[in-house]
């Protein structure tokens, strides 16, 4: 593509809301045959509300909620601000014995599972179960019909453990993105395949991407393993162009041919893109292909 193209279509992005940073992006974006997507806050809206609270021990929900609110008051995630918001409300319906909330010491964030801290004299994690499971923390039964049982409603379900012990759950649901069905069946119209990549677990990702109409799914994948999928597709000689939100998407950002980061997401994201979808709509992804190949074509 001549300069001047490059130009006229990175104006005519930067007033749809497509940000395109240079020439390469706009280069590469007509020849895309596969995209990743990111699940949360990429095809779901992002804005996760807590929709159960279950207890597994003695404790009080008072006490539980005391525990976790403290456990979770430092995490950005979205999950924990969901939380953070349903716990607190929930804490002032209960007849309140004025005890102090708390922040938890030794607050650690582990990316793709949850996190630790104490609380008092009290080991606690809040997570999913792969987080129990590094720290040798029983699921039984009860639990794992809890978290079966909301996973299939694709629901993503936390486990909250204290001292060794799971002490209760919550669960989660975050919709997905209102045109992000249509943007999938278009793409597919287009000769592009989509691909869900997330950190959350298989269930929730399949019951999401069923209701998005993506195929192929993989879950549980932490940040190196996204990058890593975007390279064996690219190793079948595809261009591929990945579309995320998240700290945790930046590797794979970096890796695609075109990296798309959402608007709304973090600033890592955005500044590991190519192309920044300013309105946060799934639209878009379509939009900036669409640039590309009016550029290449030298329609402008
Ligand atoms: P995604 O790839 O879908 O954006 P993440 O990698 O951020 O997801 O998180 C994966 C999973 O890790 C979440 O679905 C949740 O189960 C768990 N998790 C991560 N951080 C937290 C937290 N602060 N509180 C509770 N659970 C968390
Ligand atoms: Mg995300």
């Amino acid at each position: 593509a001549t300069p001047t193209a490059v130009m006229v279509a990175t104006g005519k992005g930067a007033s749809l809301g497509v940000l395109i940073k240079g020439g390469n992006a706009l280069e590469k974006a007509h020849k895309v045959k596969a995209i990743v997507f990111d699940k949360t806050g990429t095809l779901t809206v992002g804005k996760p509300e807590v929709v159960s609270v279950m207890l597994f021990s003695s404790m009080s929900m008072e006490e539980f909620c005391d525990v976790a609110i403290a456990a979770e008051a430092n995490s950005e995630h979205p999950i924990a601000k969901a939380f953070l918001e349903h716990a607190r409300k929930l804490r002032q319906k209960i007849e309140s014995n004025n005890q102090h909330l708390t922040e938890a010491r030794d607050f650690e964030v582990h990316p793709g599972t949850g996190v630790s801290g104490k609380v008092g004299d009290k080991m606690v994690l809040v997570g999913n179960k792969r987080l129990m499971q590094s720290y040798n923390v029983t699921v039984g039964p009860d639990i794992e019909s809890y978290i079966s049982e909301n996973e299939q409603l694709a629901r993503t379900c936390v486990l909250v453990a204290i001292d060794g012990e799971v002490a209760g759950a919550f669960a989660v649901t975050d919709p997905v993105k209102p045109e992000a069905q249509h943007v999938i069946s278009y793409l597919r119209s287009m000769g592009i395949s989509s691909i869900m990549v997330t950190g959350d677990n298989w269930a929730t990702a399949a019951a999401i991407a069923k209701e998005v109409g993506i195929e192929h799914v993989f879950a549980e994948t932490d940040p190196v393993g996204k990058a890593d999928r975007i390279k064996e597709f690219q190793m079948k000689g595809l261009t591929v162009a990945m579309v995320g939100d998240g700290i945790n998407d930046s590797p794979a950002l970096v890796a695609a041919d075109v990296g798309m980061a959402i608007g709304a997401g973090t600033d890592v994201a955005i500044e590991a893109a190519d192309v920044v979808l300013i309105k946060s709509n799934l639209e878009d992804v379509v939009t900036a292909i669409d640039l590309s190949r009016k550029t290449i074509a030298r329609i402008w």
